[in-house]
């Protein structure tokens, strides 16, 4: 006869709970299950050890089976098994109020929830089940077998029963609703997911001697990094991230004083100037997969990374607010940012030549990283470099030469004192470029010149110059290739052009733009167009966060190059050639400078057509 029982911890009202806010996480059922086998299997392997259990020769293993006509999905073990009496004491009494504990843990979290809904154990099956079977025997001698079973709402029966092997078998029953957990495809996909690093072989529907485990019962992260290969690394990486592009570079992770932490941190290749990809940084406990992504525990901008991190000593069964607080979180991901901060040092000194040949792939997130986190723009800032216009990689300090500078400069203070170390310096301005299609012609006018500057294309690098002006308070000064460029271009003599500028303007259709004539070294250009630096950033700083009034002319000015055969005959012309010449320069400026609106596009093809027709003759 079966022995009934009643749950003694009220559980009615917990299965809708459960059901309602888990109801997107409610996957993590299978492996609670798997990983209590394989807990048991972990158990009972180290009561042989002690010599207090049978050794055993067999396979340690887990066996995931589905039967779709009885609509059971069955997880087998052979681990220690339970006698009657641990049934009832630790799954009816142990596991269900786990449970609960688990709820009012999650009710006082609120809306942030508990990472990876670890702790829900056992009871999390019934997620997914409308009633649970156990068949258990115990590695203990004279054991009986034990069959108990569950609807996991009030009442429960056991009853011995025959069972030749030691183990124990979890056999759900999987409800109407949830009829996806009886598909292959589900089930090998959230083995995958969740159980791919168990230490113990896990099979689906078990064929035979042949078949091959789902499972990587020694991740090559737990490994000794002295004895990893790089093949091994990118093997590694393929596998898990299903990336078949080669990673960068890694950091491979290994300590275990004052915690213990394991993992593979992989700088992926991304190259992707507009739009950052999200990485996918996975936690295990135990080899156990908790979630991906967690961004209370490692800062955000790592999540560009891709990679595998184990860390047992993160308490996962309290709030995500909470965790964020932690004080050995907070250690832990201290000390992952270093890690990287080394590593990317390590690189820069070592290997300059890899460094800059992975800088485009990595620096968006370098640059992010320095946004978000003040610590790891101290660590290393030493170590951004800029792409110049000649396609070399220099620091801003090697850059404007201020190393140099600065060390001349000491000198200069010992025999000066005083007075001088009050004096605050200019800031070094700083060109740069950010679309090298579009702004081609300040470019070309640049390096005619004798002049360079620093390429800044990413969607990133408006707002890192920014915080690099702020940071450094007032060692740079950043100016777009085409924000008054005059200052750097222009000939040291200069004439008055003031009749120069009023004749150009009163011929411009345009009569917003302002005018202004100046002699450049260069004369192979008649004209380009200036836009103040700081409206052009709070116009774009405008549009960014969708604001009205984005209007990035503003102060926009025309600056002719007096050096320019035409701009120097241009005071002898006629009215006529004068409208007809000045539109004309005008139009080629704006379009090295950004696009012509419609009429002004019509006027330009238009002019040109006139000038091919008398080209012609
Ligand atoms: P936890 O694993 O965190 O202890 P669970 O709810 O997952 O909580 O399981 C409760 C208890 O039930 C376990 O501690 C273990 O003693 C027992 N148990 C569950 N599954 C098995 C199994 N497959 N073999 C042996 N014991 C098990
Ligand atoms: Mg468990």
């Amino acid at each position: 006869m079966a022995k009934q029982g009643n749950i003694r911890i009220s559980s009615e009202n917990m299965m809708p709970i459960i059901k309602k806010w888990l109801y997107s996480d409610k996957d993590i059922f299978l492996r609670e299950i798997v990983a209590n086998g394989i807990d048991a299997i972990t158990k009972y392997k180290k009561l042989t050890d002690m010599g207090e259990a049978p050794a055993f020769d067999g396979e340690f293993c887990i066996k995931v089976s589905i039967d779709k006509d009885a609509k059971t999905l069955t997880v087998e073990d052979n681990g220690l098994g339970m006698t009657e009496n641990e049934v009832e004491q630790y799954i009816t009494q142990i596991a269900f109020s786990g449970a609960a504990d688990f709820l009012s843990k999650y009710e006082k979290a609120g809306g942030d929830g508990i990472i990876g809904h670890f702790g829900l154990g056992f009871y999390s099956a019934y997620m997914v089940s409308e009633n649970i079977e156990i068949f258990t025997k115990s590695y203990r001698e004279d054991a009986k077998g034990v069959h108990w079973e569950s609807d996991g709402e009030s009442t429960y029966t056991i009853e011995e029963c025959d069972i030749a092997e030691r183990g124990t078998k979890i056999v759900m029953h999987i409800a109407d609703s949830e009829k996806e957990f009886l598909e292959e495809g589900t089930i090998r996909n959230l083995i995958d997911k969740y159980c791919s690093f168990m230490p113990y072989n896990i099979y689906l529907n078990f064929a035979g001697k042949d078949d091959k485990p789902l499972n990587d019962t020694a991740p090559l992260y737990l490994k000794n990094p002295k004895d990893c290969t790089e093949d091994e690394y990118k093997e590694f990486y393929r596998k898990t991230f299903h990336d078949y592009h080669d990673p960068l570079f890694w950091i491979h992770l290994n300590m275990d004083y004052p915690f213990r932490l394991k993992g593979i941190l992989y700088f992926p290749k991304v190259n992707n100037k507009v739009e950052l990809e999200r990485g996918q940084v996975k936690l295990y406990c135990n080899q156990v997969f908790i979630a991906d992504n967690i961004k209370e525990v490692i800062p955000e901008y790592l999540l560009l990374l891709k990679g595998v991190i184990d860390c047992p000593d993160i308490p996962l069964n309290v709030s995500r607010s909470f965790l964020q607080n932690d004080r050995q979180v907070q250690k832990i991901s201290k000390h992952i940012v270093k890690k990287v901060a080394d590593k990317l040092t390590g690189l820069y000194k070592t290997d300059k030549e890899k460094y800059e040949t992975c800088w485009n792939d990595i620096s968006v997130f370098v640059k992010l990283g320095c946004l978000k986190d003040e610590d790891f723009y101290s660590k290393v800032k030493d170590i951004i470099v800029f792409k110049d216009l000649d396609g070399k990689y220099q620091t801003l300090g090697q850059f404007t030469g201020a190393a140099k500078e600065e060390s001349s400069e000491s000198n200069a203070a010992e025999e000066n004192n005083e007075g001088k170390k009050e004096e605050t310096k200019e800031p070094s301005t700083v060109y740069y470029v950010s679309d090298e299609v579009g702004q081609a012609q300040y470019i070309s006018m640049f390096k005619a010149s004798g002049l360079n500057a620093i390429v800044c294309d990413t969607f990133i690098d408006p707002h890192f110059i920014s915080y690099l002006e702020f940071k450094e308070s007032g060692k740079y000064k950043f100016l777009r290739i085409d924000a008054d460029v005059d200052a750097a271009l222009k000939a040291d003599e200069q004439t008055d052009n003031k009749e120069l500028e009023e004749a150009f303007k009163a011929s411009l259709k345009n009569t917003q733009i302002a005018v202004k004539a100046e002699k450049f070294k260069n004369e192979s250009v008649p004209a380009i167009i200036n836009v103040s630096e700081y409206s052009r950033r709070f116009g774009e700083m405008n549009a960014f966060y969708g604001m009205a009034g984005a209007d990035t002319d503003r102060d926009m000015t025309i600056v002719l190059n007096t050096a320019n055969p035409i701009i120097a005959a241009f005071a002898s012309l006629d009215d006529t050639k004068k409208k007809f010449v000045a539109n004309q320069v005008y139009y080629l400026a704006m379009l090295s400078y950004k696009k012509l609106s419609p009429e002004e596009m019509k006027d330009f093809s238009d002019n040109t057509e006139t000038l091919l027709k008398e080209y012609i003759g």
